[in-house]
C-alpha cells in the first residue's frame, strides 16, 4: 500500500463515480475494444486495462489505488487479468469499475481446439477470451472426483468419490440456497464442483458424511415433499468441473450477527452463524473475506476467523460446533469497512466467503519450536495457530508469542494470555509497546534486529523451527528480513499476508 492523497480514499472513490461524471470519455457508450486499439491507451493519463474480457479506463481510478499509480500502470493497456489475479483477485473490480467501463474486448476468431491447447497459442489469445483454464494434464485427469446420486422416500444423496485418502471436515464446503446446491471438494490446489438447481425443494438442514480414510463425501437432504424425483437438476456452468482454486470466484453466503463483545477499546469479537444448509469449517491459518454495500458499491475486505476464548486445556481437541464463526475486528475511526461492521445490529446479516490462505498446518506438525510474531490485529492468525499447536504438535517444546502494541490499552486478550502462561509451561508471552505509558515497565520499541535476536532463538542447536509473523505490512517485511538476516531460512518463517 502507499499512502494516498488526502480526497482520494474508497469512499470518495465510491461518491466519484456516483456523480454521474463521465469516466469513460464516452458518454456511457460501449464499445468493442480490439487488442490494437488497448494497447494504444497505455499512458498514465490515458489508461486502459482488460479484465476477463472486460475494458476499464482506469484513469480515473489512478491517484485511488491503494496500491499506488505505478502497480496500475504495470497492466496498462494489456490484458491485467493475471496480474490482478496474483494481487488482489479478491477485489470485486465489477463493482468498484462499474463506472469505468469501456466495453468488451473484440471476440477473435475461435482457434481450432487442439490449437487451444498448445502451450503458445494460449499465451498468444487475452486471458479474458479464453473458455477457461479446465485443461488438466493426464495426472490430473486420474484424480479427478466424480459424483453420483440416489433417492429414498425422504432424501435425496449425492456421493462424492473424491479419490482422496486424507479427506476431512476442512476439504468440504457445501452450501445449499433455496434450490441451488453447490458442494466444493478442495483436493491440494485444485477444486472439485457439484453445482445444480435442484429439480424439487429441499428441508434448510442437511447432513453431512465424510469417510475419510476412502474420500467419500455424502450429501443428504432431505426432501420438503416426499415425490420421486426423475432427476437430481439442472447443472450449473461449472457443475461438474475440477480446476485449480485460484479460478474458482469466491462464493458467498449470508451468515447472521449473533453477538458483538468488546475486547479493548476499540476491538470487537463478533460471532456469525452459518445458514443450516451451509458446511464450512475454516481451517487454521486462513482467513475469509467479508462484503457489505457500501454507498451502492460492493467492498470486499479480509478478516482471520479466530476462537471464542482462548481454552486453556489442550489435552482434547477442542470442539467446533461447526455452526459459529468469531471474528476480532479493530474499528478504525476513519475505516471504511470496520465503522460499516459497527453499525451492524444484532440480527443483520453479512456475506461471507469460502477460506483463502497459503499456511499449511504440515509447516507446524513437525515443530519443536514455535514463534509467533503478531501486531496489533495481527494476532488473529495467531489463536487458532496457537490453539492447534499446543493440542495437535506432539514434538512441541515451547511456543512463544511476541505481541507488539502500541499501548497496553491495545493488547488483545492479555489476561487470557497471561493465565494461559501460567497454566502450561510450554507457552510463553512477551509484550512489546511503541508508545507505553510512563508506568509500563515491560519491553519497548519496534521490530527490530537486536530484539529478535534475544527473543527468537532455539531451544537446542538443531531444533526445528516455525517462525509465523502478521501485522501491517512493514512490520511483517521488516521482520521476515531480519529473520533471514539472523540465520532463519525461508523454510523456516511463515507470513501471513492477503
Ligand atoms: P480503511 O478504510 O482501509 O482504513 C483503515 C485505516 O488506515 C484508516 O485510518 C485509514 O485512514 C488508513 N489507511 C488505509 N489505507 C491507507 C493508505 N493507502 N494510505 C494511508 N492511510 C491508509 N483486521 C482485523 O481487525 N481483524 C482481522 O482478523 C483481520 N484479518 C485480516 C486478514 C488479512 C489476510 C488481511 C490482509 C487483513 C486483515 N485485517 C484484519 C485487516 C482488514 O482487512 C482491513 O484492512 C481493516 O479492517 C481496515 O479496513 P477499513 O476499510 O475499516 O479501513
Ligand atoms: P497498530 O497500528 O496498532 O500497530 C501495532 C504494532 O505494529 C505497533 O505497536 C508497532 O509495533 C507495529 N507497527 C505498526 N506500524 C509499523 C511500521 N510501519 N513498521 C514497523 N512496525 C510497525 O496495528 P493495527 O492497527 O492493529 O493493524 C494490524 C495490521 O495487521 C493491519 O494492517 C492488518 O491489515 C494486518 N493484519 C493482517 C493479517 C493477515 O495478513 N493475515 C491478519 C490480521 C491483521
Amino acid at each position: 500500500q502507499v499512502p494516498l492523497k488526502p480526497g482520494r480514499s474508497l469512499m470518495d472513490w465510491i461518491r466519484l463515480t456516483k456523480s454521474g461524471k463521465d469516466l469513460t470519455g464516452l458518454k456511457g457508450r460501449l464499445i468493442e475494444v480490439t487488442e490494437d486499439e488497448l494497447a494504444k491507451h497505455n499512458k498514465k493519463e490515458d489508461c486502459w486495462i482488460c479484465i476477463r474480457g472486460f475494458v476499464y479506463n482506469v484513469t480515473p481510478y489512478m491517484e485511488y489505488h491503494p496500491g499506488g499509480e505505478d502497480e496500475l500502470m504495470k497492466a496498462a493497456g494489456t490484458d491485467g487479468t493475471d496480474l490482478f489475479d496474483q494481487v488482489h483477485r479478491w477485489v470485486n473490480y465489477e463493482s468498484m469499475l462499474k463506472e469505468c467501463l469501456v466495453g468488451r474486448m473484440a471476440v477473435k476468431p475461435v482457434a481450432a481446439a487442439k490449437e487451444i491447447s498448445t502451450q503458445s497459442e494460449e499465451k498468444k489469445q487475452l486471458n479474458g477470451m479464453l473458455p477457461e483454464k479446465k485443461v488438466l494434464d493426464a495426472s490430473a485427469k486420474d484424480l479427478t472426483p466424480s459424483y453420483d446420486w440416489f433417492q429414498t422416500d425422504s432424501s435425496i444423496t449425492i456421493v462424492i468419490y473424491t479419490k482422496q485418502k486424507d479427506m476431512n471436515a476442512e476439504l468440504v464446503i457445501v452450501d445449499c440456497q433455496e434450490k441451488r446446491l453447490r458442494g466444493e471438494i478442495i483436493v491440494d490446489d485444485h477444486s472439485y464442483l457439484v453445482e445444480v438447481d435442484l429439480d424439487h425443494a429441499v428441508q434448510e438442514d442437511m447432513t453431512i458424511n465424510i469417510a475419510e480414510k476412502v474420500g467419500k463425501v455424502e450429501i443428504i437432504l432431505r426432501k420438503k415433499n416426499n415425490i420421486h424425483w426423475k432427476m437430481l437438476g439442472q447443472p450449473l456452468e461449472s457443475h461438474n468441473t475440477f480446476i485449480r482454486r485460484t479460478d474458482r470466484g469466491l462464493f458467498y453466503r449470508k451468515c447472521k450477527l449473533v453477538s458483538k463483545t468488546e475486547v479493548t477499546h476499540d476491538t470487537k469479537l463478533l460471532c456469525l452463524v452459518l445458514p443450516k444448509s451451509t458446511h464450512l469449517h475454516i481451517p487454521t491459518g486462513q482467513h475469509v473475506y467479508l462484503k457489505q454495500i457500501i454507498a451502492g458499491t460492493e467492498v470486499v475486505k479480509p478478516y482471520t476467523p479466530v476462537l471464542p476464548f482462548l481454552p486453556l486445556d489442550f489435552k482434547q481437541p477442542s470442539h467446533y460446533d461447526g455452526a459459529h464463526i468469531y471474528l476480532m475486528i479493530k474499528i478504525y475511526s476513519c475505516g471504511l469497512f470496520t465503522r460499516a461492521i459497527d453499525c451492524l445490529q444484532i440480527g443483520d446479516y453479512i456475506s461471507v466467503s469460502n477460506p483463502e490462505g497459503n499456511f499449511k498446518k504440515s509447516q507446524v506438525q513437525t515443530s519443536e519450536d514455535v514463534f509467533l510474531l503478531a501486531a496489533g490485529t495481527g494476532f488473529t492468525p495467531m489463536v487458532k495457530l496457537l490453539n492447534f499447536t499446543l493440542t495437535e504438535v506432539s514434538c512441541l517444546r515451547r511456543v512463544k508469542l511476541i505481541f507488539f502494541n502500541k499501548t497496553e490499552d491495545d493488547i488483545l486478550w492479555r489476561s487470557q494470555l497471561e493465565q494461559l502462561a501460567l497454566k502450561d509451561e510450554r507457552f510463553e508471552v512477551q509484550f512489546i509497546l511503541s508508545q507505553p505509558t510512563k508506568g509500563w515497565l515491560g519491553k519497548q520499541g519496534k521490530i527490530s534486529s537486536s530484539l529478535l535476536s534475544d527473543f527468537v532463538k532455539r531451544s537446542r542447536k538443531d531444533s526445528k523451527v516455525l517462525i509465523c509473523i502478521c501485522g501491517p505490512t512493514p512490520f511483517t517485511e521488516q521482520g521476515v528480513q531480519y529473520l533471514k538476516d539472523l540465520g532463519y531460512s525461508q523454510e523456516e518463517i511463515h507470513a501471513f499476508t492477503a
